[in-house]
Formats: structure tokens, C-alpha cells, sequence
């Protein structure tokens, strides 16, 4: 049985939060939890979800109020702390400095590691990748903890404990694994084995205010006031998806890879919820950028007849795109799915639907909110997993 800590709290107070993540731990098994969780002087990467540039306290990334509760905490136990992330686009620096995670970081004598530096590894007995290039210092961190922001995801549905590691791939290697992987299970698979890979100790999920709608960038806040942290990635993400309405964890592609790899906990039955109840802390009206569904529908092996009738699509809202042109930037597909063309004075993306794998990186990184995933009318009917 797995046990995760479901805290309330409703303010991005470093003293509050602080309090709120101890009394966390003494749920979980207090001061001999923390210390095998934390030997004496271990290195220790602190893994923030820094998606890309946004000021400090936006819902984007990780709030730096949080980062520096988990510092203190972390610093009783060990001098030894970095943290870092690998942002799609944006430097990585740039990105925590403008998050005000930088300036934390300086204040305690915490490194900061931009993901650049990678090495090659083996991953054998992966549920399906062996071969990984991956930052070094995630890699060989003696304790690896990561901090993501509760927000909606247009590919996985929910980004999480799980999805944040992906950022322990350096930024463009991450374009490739997209093209290696078109399709959301066997993305999903190969987060697994990343994790698998980087050995993440302990998660902190910061949904005191989180992100709905057409997330992971571009949704709208959401007053959650919820903190949850365990040592199983896929326990709290499990937690976290009944949270904002899904009620069977299945109905999200990562945990349902989880489920059918028997990777880790995801059913209620397996997990032991400490502190508040899921019930009593369940957020109405959350709005989910991609209902659960029939997402096993749209296989690999799917005719571009039979995507084009069911699966999802990006959409553009013309009179928002500032035509930057970062959509066909961050596309992976050979040739790009999207193409430029002249609107007046600007540029409009176009998508040639026939190549798209469906990634919605360009929904992803579109820094105006300008892309939307929309379903079909028969994908809305068979439940595809859209709204
Ligand atoms: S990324 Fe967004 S704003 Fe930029 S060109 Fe594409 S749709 Fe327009
Ligand atoms: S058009 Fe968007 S969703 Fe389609 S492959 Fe390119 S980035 Fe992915």
C-alpha cells in the first residue's frame, strides 16, 4: 500500500507552506521517513516544473514559494542541493530567474544545472526504451525530487509527478522522443522508463493554485489549495487526477500505461490517502483540456482516413496568434505539419492534418494561448478523450 499526504493550503506563504509539507512528512513516518529519504549530506536534485518563461508566481511553473519551503526542509538534512529543468524553448536559466527561483536558490547556496550536459545510458529490462541520453545531474543525484504544477496537459491530460521528468531530457533531444513516440501509450511508456531511469525519490505537487483548461501553458488558474507529496510518482499523480474529475485514474493515458505496465500504484484500492480526504477536497468545475476516453482508440496504426475521424486536432483562434512562428518552430514532424502563410501584415499557421502525430507541442508551447485542441463530432461521440 502506498501512502501519499493530502494537504490543505490555501496561500503561497513559504512559512505556511513549510508547516504545511512537515506536517506532510510526520504523516508519512516524520523524522526516521525523512531521514532515509534524505541521508546526511546525499546529493540532492530538486526537480521544479520550469515549462517555460513566466513571471514569478504564475501558474505556469512551479511556484518559487514552494521551491524554497522544500529547501529549508531539505537543507536540515543535507548542504548538498541543486535543482534544474529543461525548458522545450526557453533558456533554462533565463526561465527560473525570471520564476524567482533563482534569487531563492541564491539565498540558501542552492546550485542551479541548466540539463545541458548529458550522458548516454542503458536502461535494461524497460518497458520499451534502452538506449537514453539524459541530463547528468538528475542521473546521478543521489535523491532526486521532483516539484511539479498541477496542470491540465493537451497529450497526456494531466501533467504531474510523472510528465514533469520529462524534463530531465535536454531541451531539442525531447523533439525526437516525440517523433519516436506518435502516439500517447507509447509516450506514456517511455515516461515511465525515464523515471524509471532518473529513480525520482519523492514528489511535491504544487496545486495550491492550478492550471485548467488549455494547459500545460495557456489555461487559467484555479484556486486548488492543495498540496500533495508521496513517494510513489504514480500514487500522487493518481491522487491528483481524482481531484480534478478523473474518477477512475484509467482515464488518463500515463496512469493507465502505469496500471497495465504494474509499474506502481494508481488504484484507490492501493493507495492509502493521509491527512485531508479526496472527497472533501475535490475541485468543482475544473475544467479538463481532454476528457477520459477511448484514447486507445487512435493507435499507431491508425489511417490518416480513420485520425481524421476521430482523433483530436489543434485549432488556431486567428484573431490571437501574433504569427511568431513558434508553432512551426517546435512541430517535429519531417517534413512540418505546419506551414506559415501571409494573413495582411502577418503570418498564420496552416496544419496538413495528414502528417500530424498529434503531440500538440504547438498547442503546447504557443506562448499566446492561440491553439486550442478541438475534437470531432464522432471522436465527441465515441468519448476520444476530448471535450
Ligand atoms: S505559436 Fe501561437 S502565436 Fe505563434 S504563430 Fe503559432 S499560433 Fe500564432
Ligand atoms: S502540428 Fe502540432 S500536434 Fe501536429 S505534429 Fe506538429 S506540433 Fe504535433
Amino acid at each position: 500500500m502506498e501512502k501519499v499526504a493530502l494537504l490543505k493550503c490555501t496561500d503561497y506563504d513559504v512559512d505556511l507552506i513549510e508547516k504545511k509539507l512537515l506536517e506532510g512528512f510526520q504523516l508519512l513516518g516524520g523524522e526516521k521517513f525523512l531521514r532515509e529519504l534524505i541521508p546526511a549530506g546525499s546529493r540532492v536534485l530538486l526537480k521544479p516544473n520550469l515549462l517555460a518563461g513566466a513571471d514569478a508566481g504564475s501558474h505556469i511553473i512551479t511556484h518559487f514559494a514552494v521551491f524554497e519551503a522544500v529547501i529549508r526542509i531539505v537543507k536540515e538534512y543535507t548542504n548538498d542541493i541543486t535543482f534544474g529543468d529543461s525548458p522545450g524553448v526557453d533558456d533554462s536559466r533565463k526561465v527560473a530567474e525570471r520564476g524567482g527561483l533563482i534569487k531563492v536558490a541564491e539565498k540558501y547556496g542552492v546550485k542551479f544545472d541548466d540539463f545541458k550536459e548529458c550522458v548516454h545510458v542503458k536502461l535494461e529490462n524497460s518497458l520499451l526504451c534502452k538506449s537514453w541520453d539524459i541530463a547528468k545531474a538528475p542521473y546521478e543525484a543521489d535523491v532526486v525530487i521532483t516539484l511539479p504544477r498541477l496542470k491540465t496537459h493537451g497529450m497526456a491530460y494531466f501533467t504531474g509527478a510523472i510528465k514533469n521528468q520529462f524534463g530531465c531530457i535536454s531541451g531539442p533531444r525531447k523533439v525526437a522522443w516525440h517523433t519516436r513516440m506518435p502516439d500517447a501509450n507509447n509516450f506514456c511508456k517511455m515516461l515511465l522508463d525515464l523515471n524509471t531511469l532518473v529513480n525520482t525519490s519523492f514528489a511535491i505537487l504544487d496545486g495550491i493554485v492550478a492550471m485548467d483548461g488549455n494547459g500545460p501553458r495557456n489555461g487559467d488558474p484555479y484556486k486548488m489549495d492543495t498540496l500533495i507529496m508521496g513517494k510513489s510518482l504514480s500514487a500522487v499523480d493518481s491522487v491528483a487526477v481524482r481531484l480534478i474529475g478523473y474518477d477512475n485514474p484509467l482515464d488518463t493515458p500515463a496512469l493507465k500505461e502505469v496500471y497495465d505496465s504494474n509499474w506502481g500504484a494508481v488504484m484507490p484500492k492501493d493507495i492509502e490517502v493521509l491527512g485531508e480526504s479526496i472527497e472533501n477536497m475535490k475541485a468543482k468545475n475544473f475544467k479538463l483540456v481532454r476528457k477520459g476516453g477511448n484514447f486507445y482508440f487512435i493507435s499507431p496504426g491508425a489511417t490518416n482516413f480513420l485520425r481524421s475521424l476521430l482523433a483530436p486536432s489543434p485549432v488556431l483562434t486567428k484573431g490571437k496568434c501574433i504569427g511568431c512562428k513558434r508553432c512551426e518552430e517546435v512541430c517535429p514532424e519531417k517534413p512540418k505539419v505546419i506551414t506559415m502563410v501571409r494573413n495582411g501584415d502577418k503570418y498564420n499557421p496552416t496544419w496538413n492534418m495528414k502528417n500530424c502525430i498529434r503531440c500538440f507541442c504547438c498547442q503546447e508551447l504557443c506562448p499566446v494561448g492561440a491553439i486550442e485542441i478541438k475534437n470531432t463530432k464522432l471522436g465527441k461521440i465515441l468519448k476520444i478523450g476530448n471535450n
